[in-house]
């Protein structure tokens, strides 16, 4: 195969010898992809900046089995105002190491590409909650590659009545009478609006309100999930 052109997310970066980079893309054409960057980080290279974490670029490369080789590399969007707040620049890396994670690779996945682009936008516009677009993007990217948490009703008996206990190898909520030993406890109420985050659009994060301490436990059981996911069977 000659050259390739693809637009991407850069979800990892690592310095290789003296001046090179191999960087991790998720392109929207072909996938995700690792690449070479040959003397990406001279002082005077024409890629100087264009690989840094989160940006979305227009690469050409040529495709190789395990290793592609970037030929040309531009900058098309950077998130200036996402990456000068600490807070949410560590919420979006969150999410693009979760796709470093779980995507697999050379195989183009359209719908999580474009809910990636749309989180990313929505965090640089910086009108809506933080954690809640967090927690909305991450269940809705799981449930994009097959892994759709079930939290309506118990797993094992379809029980409706909670609390919960959230068991990340069930892939969903065990009522108490189901589940065989400790988990996280979810209240009935925040198992139902973690299942409306899958259900609304992202834009719409902001009507569904959690209180401080349902955030703390919502992000313990979706982060926790996505761990056991990543670390395989
Ligand atoms: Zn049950």
């Amino acid at each position: 195969m000659g050259l390739l052109r693809a637009d991407g997310f850069v979800l990892r970066i690592r310095d290789f010898a003296e001046s090179d980079l191999i960087v991790t893309l998720f392109t929207e054409q072909w996938g995700k992809r690792t690449a070479i960057a040959k003397r990406a980080r001279r002082l005077n290279s024409r890629l100087g900046g264009v690989f840094d974490l989160l940006n979305r670029v227009e690469v050409v490369f040529y495709p190789k089995s395990r290793l592609d080789l970037v030929s040309q590399g531009a900058l098309l969007q950077g998130f200036p105002h996402l990456k000068g707040d600490l807070n949410v620049v560590a919420a979006a890396l969150l999410v693009g190491r979760l796709l470093d994670r779980l995507l697999p690779f050379h195989q183009p996945e359209e719908r999580v590409y474009s809910l990636f682009g749309r989180f990313l936008n929505l965090l640089e516009a910086g009108d809506h909650s933080v954690d809640r677009l967090r927690l909305s993007v991450t269940l809705k990217l799981l449930a994009f590659l097959g892994h759709r948490p079930r939290l309506a009703g118990c797993v094992r008996c379809g029980s409706e009545s909670g609390p919960f206990l959230f068991a990340s190898e069930c892939g969903g909520v065990l009522c108490r009478a189901c589940a065989q030993r400790e988990g996280i406890k979810i209240s009935r109420g925040l198992a139902l609006s973690l299942d409306a985050f899958l259900r609304l659009p992202l834009e719409r994060v902001n009507v569904i309100h959690l209180c401080p301490e349902d955030i703390r436990v919502a992000v313990k059981v979706v982060d926790g999930y996505v761990d056991h996911l990543a670390s395989g069977p």
